[in-house]
């Protein structure tokens, strides 16, 4: 066994409380999940919707008081509708898919024309029914164009294809850069060595690339550009290990709000800062798992991280993946019952106004 395995199974001598949260305290939008095919070879589903029974999904949402659920897996045309089919339409109110931008675009066709195109996809995708567009973090970090030159957050190019999704009333939900630790070098003093070392495709501090702060400026400078284009910061745009910088971001940008999707690892080792954020920013701060297909002990310990008060617990619901972030445990925001409703719901409500949830 490696030194690395031998500590993964450290246990903890704290005898703390653990309160058991089934449901949400409101009926929650979970506004940040992948229900497509786009993702599903992540979960071992390759080519296959990474949800295998909606029914038994929709049947989980009643138990654990989830009202309805983004699906960021859209992409556009026909996949678009195949997604629409399965979930918005079958089950209106109760799903809300997000298209996609086809970057390709941007390497096939000069400037102007790759813009054409890019508008004239999200109007498509618009006139089919999307509810959003989603913008994953090979923006800035794969997308090419025509010279093989990686494409940033605020290029010219993208300029119209943000502005039409304002125009539209299609919120932006974009992914940018990543943990701040995965630019770091990949050894024994990173916080996120396990994960690294599972995930080395997630290390960007390499030649050729972008440096995290260069993403995130790219990220702020982009919402500046388009004040009537609503932005969701997915994962607490990337900053959630600097949250006097979330908060600045919010205050700076009306446009702007964030997801702490994926990111209650970081948060809830920090819970009073967290807190604060929330007290400053309620109307801000939108809940989402990122985490699929969901299960039920996943959206409980949602429910106990936002709600309860108890401290120094495991922050991933999956006993066979004991740090797939760092080796930390969290503890609760303990969050008023005022607080609770905007950030379970309300937020998101209004954020997707169109979408009909
Ligand atoms: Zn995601």
């Amino acid at each position: 066994m490696s030194t690395k395995q031998s500590l993964s199974l450290i246990r903890t001598a704290l005898k703390v409380q653990e309160t058991f949260v089934p449901r949400a305290a409101v009926p929650a939008i979970d506004a940040h999940n992948h229900l497509g095919r786009w993702l599903s070879s992540w979960v071992g589903r390759d080519g296959d919707w990474s949800i295998a029974d909606v029914p038994a999904l929709l049947a989980l949402m009643e138990m654990v008081d989830v009202c309805a659920i983004v699906n960021l897996d859209g992409r556009w045309g026909a996949e678009l509708e195949a997604n629409l089919d399965r979930y918005d339409r079958a089950h209106p109110g109760r799903f809300a898919t997000f298209c996609h931008a086809p970057w390709e675009e941007l390497a096939a066709r000069p400037a102007a024309a790759a813009s054409d195109a890019l508008v004239a996809s999200l109007r498509a995708s618009h006139a089919a029914g999307a509810k959003g567009l989603k913008v994953w973090k090979d923006l800035g970090l794969g997308v090419r164009d025509g010279d093989d030159r990686l494409v940033m957050p605020d290029d010219a190019r993208l300029f119209d294809l943000f502005e039409a999704a304002g125009e539209l009333g299609l919120p932006v939900l974009i992914h940018t850069a990543d943990p701040v630790a995965f630019w770091w070098p990949v050894d024994e003093a990173n916080e996120r060595w396990d994960e690294l070392g599972a995930h080395p495709e997630w290390a960007f501090g390499r030649p050729g690339l972008p440096s995290y702060d260069a993403l995130i400026d790219a990220l702020e400078a982009l919402v500046a550009a388009h004040p009537r284009t609503t932005f969701i910061g997915a994962h607490m745009a990337s900053a959630a290990e600097d949250l006097a910088r979330v908060g600045r971001m919010l205050d700076d940008h009306p446009n702007l709000v964030v997801d702490v999707s994926a990111r209650i690892a970081e948060l809830g080792r920090q819970p009073r800062a967290t807190r604060r954020l929330l007290e400053r920013h309620p109307t801000r701060v939108l809940f989402g798992s990122d985490a699929f297909p969901p299960r039920r002990e996943m959206y409980e310990l949602h429910w106990r991280f936002a709600e309860s008060d108890d401290e120094q617990f495991h922050y991933h619901w999956d006993p066979a993946e004991p740090w797939p972030s760092g080796r930390w445990r969290i503890s609760g925001l303990d969050l008023a019952p005022e607080l609770l409703e905007p950030f379970y719901a309300g937020n998101a409500r209004r954020v997707l106004a169109n979408a009909g949830i």
